[in-house]
């Protein structure tokens, strides 16, 4: 079987394994163009980038149109292009990026859904904001006129065992109800970005609406 049926009959074995309710996530750092093209041929519509430059690059090849994530760190020199490419932030990590990514987001005149991405193992060099500070920063993203905090996206402590991440996806859904019973007015708890390709089935047992996959989809990334 060539690279493109597999890339299809990886996305339909997951679609059959997950119910309908929750979204895919193409994560394609280091894909071509040809993957992403045979992932949105089979449903993919939604796709994450961890670089910027990158996915400047891949967008302007791609010939169709999909929903455009950030799913990697965001330096805040490079936040006007994010603005400019992407149709999401889910790696909103610190109060500095949402003062940066408002000014920017209000010098484009564009509304961008964001998601805070919680450290939920709180690991020291890790990015993500600590699930104790999360509440601020969504009382701040309140306040925004342009960026909309939509969810929570977390990575958890890479493990082995999945099973071993089902804490940290525990916490992170917790922690989005706790934002979500104060009722902001512009806040909405609607997706919770979370699991990855060896952790996906037990992140959607802990209420996942959105799963990031690269390795089941692509096969493993070299380098
Ligand atoms: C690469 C990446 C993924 C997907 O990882 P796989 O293990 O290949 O499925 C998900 N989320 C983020 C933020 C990533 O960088």
């Amino acid at each position: 079987m060539n690279n493109i049926s597999r890339i299809q009959k990886n996305i339909e074995e997951i679609r059959r394994n997950i119910p309908d309710s929750v979204e895919l996530l193409g994560a394609v750092k280091t894909r071509s163009v040809d993957e992403v093209q045979a992932a949105f041929d089979a449903g993919m519509r939604f796709f994450g980038h961890n670089y910027v430059q990158e996915a400047q690059a891949m967008i302007s090849e791609v010939e169709f149109k999909a929903s455009w994530h950030l799913i990697g760190h965001l330096q805040r020199n490079k936040a006007k292009f994010a603005v400019e490419l992407f149709d999401m932030v889910e790696s909103l990590d610190s109060l500095r990026l949402a003062k940066e990514l408002e000014k920017r987001c209000a010098e484009a005149g564009k509304k961008m859904p964001v998601l805070i991405e919680v450290n939920s193992g709180r690991e020291e060099n890790k990015t993500g904001v600590m699930p104790e500070d999360a509440l601020a920063l969504a009382d701040w993203l309140n306040g925004c006129e342009f960026l909309r905090l939509s969810g929570l996206m977390t990575m958890g402590p890479l493990t082995g065992d999945p099973e071993l991440s089902r804490p940290y996806y525990k916490e992170t859904k917790r922690l989005a109800e706790e934002i979500g019973s104060l009722h902001l007015e512009n806040v909405r708890m609607d997706i919770l970005s979370m699991g990855m390709s060896n952790s996906y089935q037990v992140a959607v047992e802990e209420g996942a609406t959105l799963i990031r996959l690269g390795t089941v989809i692509f096969g493993t990334r070299y380098p």
